[in-house]
């Protein structure tokens, strides 16, 4: 090809967007799959600027590769297709930031990212450990993404911050396959998270306390405060090669107040996935 077909000074995209409008996973109520353009929205909003708090200016048209939205099929095709989806994406030289959805996407997510990452860690922020081997007879429940992921060998670290809903059986999974969880009641001011392979961040919003983030299906009261999880997310050792943020509800939003969180998320997540 003519070298002309990149002009002088033309860059690549670096990262993508993509929504997953999907939510049949969810197992008390249903609205997640209504959160990407809600993110989408308070990113382009207005009222604030799209430089991250490390002066990563966001608003560069050549950082983001919008992939647009996957829209929902039917039954287990839709895990294929959002499997497909990521992995023509990383093909592409892309790391895809991912807007959920319920949490029962980061399943197929992280097959394809463990596709081209044989040593992938997981930063898992959740109120929940997400690890049960079924839920409500449904094994792809978004209570569930995580025993999936374990058994099938797909990452060589879990590391869970901000849980506080372990049950019994969720304590046993846990010791079961190794994961590393930094539960709520033990997650002090001066937490330091250290990987020495690639990152991916998976953030389900119920992991922030719902006085900050009330619009997810699953409130769950003595949470992170939004500065916790972004210092904990600027303070991360570690090289992040994607992300997603999951589980906004904006049905469960009467303030319209979660989609300018996960948006902040959102920009200091890229900003770390862009060093
Ligand atoms: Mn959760
Ligand atoms: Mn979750």
């Amino acid at each position: 090809m003519p070298e002309t077909s990149v002009g002088a000074g033309e860059q690549r995209a670096k990262l993508a967007i993509i929504g997953i409008r999907y939510d049949e996973n969810s197992s008390f109520t249903k609205g997640a799959a209504d959160a990407p353009p809600q993110i989408r929205a308070a990113l382009r909003s207005d009222a604030w600027n799209l430089t991250s708090e490390n002066g990563t200016d966001l608003s560069d048209d050549s950082i983001f590769f919008d992939a647009g939205d996957i829209e929902p099929v039917a039954g287990s095709d839709m895990l294929t297709l959002i499997e497909n989806s990521i992995y023509t994406l990383i093909g592409d030289g892309l790391a895809p930031i991912s807007l959920g959805g319920d949490h029962s996407i980061t399943h197929p997510i992280v097959r394809a990212f463990a596709r081209k990452y044989k040593d992938l860690s997981i930063l898992h922020f959740d109120a929940h450990p997400d690890i049960y081997d079924s839920y409500q007879g449904n094994r792809n429940s978004h209570a569930s993404p995580f025993a999936r992921i374990m058994e099938q060998k797909l990452v060589k670290r879990l590391v869970q911050v901000g849980v506080r809903t372990v049950t019994a059986d969720q304590r046993e999974q846990v010791r079961k396959f190794g994961v590393e969880s930094i539960e709520m009641r033990n997650v002090t001011p001066d937490l330091q998270l250290e990987f020495d392979s690639p990152v991916y961040i998976s953030f389900d919003v119920d992991a922030l306390d719902p006085a900050f983030a009330p619009g997810v299906s699953h409130r769950e009261p003595g949470g992170l405060s939004t500065r916790q999880a972004i210092d904990l997310i600027q303070r991360l050792k570690g090289k992040v090669v994607g992300a997603d943020i999951v589980e906004f509800n904006p049905r469960m939003d009467p303030l319209h107040v979660t989609g300018t969180v996960c948006a902040k998320l959102f920009k200091e997540i890229a900003a770390r996935m862009l060093e």
